[in-house]
């Protein structure tokens, strides 16, 4: 079947361009943050119901649509569906309507590659060996749309055997269209943002003998926790300890009662994440303890790292040389990244291959990466995503009935 179903789809996805670009261009006018995506949402809703489709709620922000009339296995495609804060400065003449809002990160592009995805889905339902559910998730930048929708069931009934992603990328030097599918292993890293709070005991800066400043306690823990990457993390280890804030005081000549520094981790591993998390609480409450302050440390906004299965990352990249040929892929040795991806909550659960598809070649003028305010994506790589997603859904399923 599958060189007949490759001509089939790839000219489907050809012929649903223009459509594509009015999805994409609809989005891209009203972009909306976090879980808060109520236009999108509806949007989004109404486009799968007019393609026959029967949309379902899922999470707090999610939708979910179940194709095939088959029993079997079940092969989940995901696209999100939020935007960013920024000031669009793209000169594209469908920019945001959304003051401070952006689709920068192309998400606007996953959804209606998705939604292309859905409609000939639809089309070929009788062809599938099994189902496909699709899974449009809000909350992607704010990193709690993939773990709303996994509370929300989107990953049981039925249950879901495996699950694909694409993210577009521009402002590289890839020509458009060109998939890049990671080898297996970890590829973008494990992150958490912490903060934290020294206490001492303010007063005038005449006296600072009769007060306890968490100024200095603070600025010794800022170093303390440099030391674990220059002299605890082993040398192959991906670590990465920023601090990006560091809040204290109010008048030049105050001790404050408390200062505050907060910044992120990246790691390639869960563990390494709990260790530079428990090292980094020692190290805080130790030093502040030594200066008579007291340190209290918080970790919020936790994401594992993004794990591409093996065999499922090679299965994909069997389907994609059959569809477009080898020439419009590549397999880089290293995909590993400091960047995060919420999709790594699925890739947790159940096996997963993220996929990368650039849109917009930095010699092309798509000059400016993701999460730029004047980046602007390349249209002509929609069909491309589009017939990836529905012919690695088919193929898998076919594959393992
Ligand atoms: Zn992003
Ligand atoms: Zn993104």
């Amino acid at each position: 079947m599958a060189a007949e179903w490759a001509v089939k789809i790839r000219d489907a996805a050809d012929a649903l361009a223009p459509q594509l670009r009015e999805w994409r261009e609809a989005l891209h006018r009203h972009p909306e943050l976090g879980l808060e995506t109520p236009w999108t949402q509806e949007y989004v809703w109404n486009e799968l119901v007019k393609l026959g489709c029967e949309p379902k709620k899922c999470g707090q922000a999610g939708i979910t649509v179940l194709l095939g009339k088959k029993e079997g296995k079940v092969f989940l495609l995901r696209a999100d569906m939020d935007a960013l804060p920024l000031t669009e400065v793209s000169e594209e003449s469908f920019c945001s309507q959304n003051p401070g809002k952006m689709h920068a990160c192309g998400h606007d592009m996953h959804t209606a590659m998705l939604l292309g995805a859905a409609k000939i889905l639809k089309e070929n339902e009788d062809l599938l060996e099994g189902r496909v559910k699709l899974m449009f998730e809000s909350g992607e930048e704010t990193g709690n749309g993939a773990s709303d929708m996994i509370a929300g069931g989107v990953l049981e009934d039925p249950k879901v055997d495996a699950a694909e992603m694409i993210h577009v990328a521009a402002g590289a030097p890839f020509p458009t269209g060109l998939l890049l599918i990671p080898q297996g292993g970890t590829g973008a890293s494990a992150s958490c943002c912490f903060k934290i709070t020294a206490t001492g005991k303010g007063g005038h800066g005449a006296m600072p003998s009769v007060c306890v400043d968490p100024i200095t306690a603070l600025c010794h823990i800022h170093s303390g926790i440099e030391e674990i990457f220059a002299r605890e993390a082993e040398l192959c280890d991906f670590l990465a300890i920023t601090v990006g804030q560091f809040h204290a005081g109010n008048a030049p000549n105050v001790i404050p009662n408390t200062a505050e520094m907060s910044g992120s981790i990246r790691t390639m591993s869960v563990e390494k994440m709990k260790w530079a998390q428990q090292r980094i609480r020692e190290i805080a409450e130790a030093i502040a303890e030594a200066y008579r302050a007291k340190a209290d440390v918080e970790y919020t906004g936790f994401l594992p790292p993004l794990i591409a299965d093996k065999d499922t990352a090679d299965s994909a990249a069997s389907y994609l040389a059959e569809i477009f040929g080898s020439g419009a892929m590549r397999i880089p040795s290293d995909t590993r990244g400091g960047g995060s991806e919420d999709f790594a909550f699925i890739s947790a659960e159940v096996p997963s291959v993220p996929l990368f598809l650039a849109a917009g070649n930095a010699n092309e003028g798509y000059k400016y990466p993701a999460h730029h305010p004047g980046v602007r994506f390349d249209e002509t790589a929609l069909p491309r995503g589009t017939a990836a997603h529905v012919y690695i859904a088919m193929r898998w399923l076919e594959e393992h009935k």
